[in-house]
């Protein structure tokens, strides 16, 4: 669990839940010591500065090029992206998925919106949406897990999950609402990379 900012509690409640191990990364050590990482919601411009500050961002972009099974929520998956649209000129990504993501897409007014949507090989999921980015443009190599659906107004059809081998992504937050199925989805891409 990457525990710089943001919800970082939730998630390693969610994980538990599902049966996996977390500790805290901070260092660049910490990253020897995981089979898999989180990269929570929160703010991903503090992020993207804490990771430089604290060294954390060359490594983790090598540990996720080399097969580092990687998950990010929100914030998380605005530094998963190849490109970002409305980020901070200064922001800097970990990037790993081919995709193209905007930054609070869902526009400045809307703060949080929740919908049920289908996720791919999961069912349907109640998907809350904090101040979220959506995919704007997802790449050949990127396979979409769930959209926005028709009942989501000007966000319709939009692109909200997206899995790339090893890398998956989320615009919404599983772990806050204690349904932990997308931990586990993900928890059996780790448990797949390791054996
Ligand atoms: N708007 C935030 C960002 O850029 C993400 C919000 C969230 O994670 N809930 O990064």
């Amino acid at each position: 669990m990457l525990a710089l900012q943001g919800d970082v509690r939730e998630h390693v409640r969610s994980l538990t839940a599902v049966g996996a191990r977390a500790s805290a990364v901070r260092r660049a050590a910490d990253l020897d010591d995981v089979d898999g990482l989180v990269l929570p919601g929160g703010e991903s411009t503090t992020i993207s500065r804490l990771l430089e500050v604290f060294e954390l961002l060359e490594p983790l972009r090598t540990h996720v090029a080399e097969g580092l099974p990687v998950y990010g929520s929100c914030a998380g998956m605005v530094l998963l992206a190849d490109e970002v649209l409305d980020g901070r000129p200064d922001q800097q990504g970990v990037g790993g998925l081919d995709v193209v993501v905007r930054r609070n897409a869902f526009g400045r007014q809307v703060d949080s919106f929740e919908t049920d949507l289908p996720f791919a090989g999961v069912g349907d999921v109640h998907a809350v949406f904090i101040r979220a980015p959506w995919v704007e443009t997802t790449g050949e190599r990127a396979e979409v897990l769930a959209r926005v659906p028709d009942s989501g107004g000007r966000a319709a059809g939009r692109v909200v999950a997206v899995r790339q081998g090893r890398v998956l992504a989320t615009s919404f937050h599983p772990e806050l609402t204690g349904d932990d199925r997308v931990h586990g989805l993900f928890v059996d891409m780790v448990k797949g990379a390791s054996s």
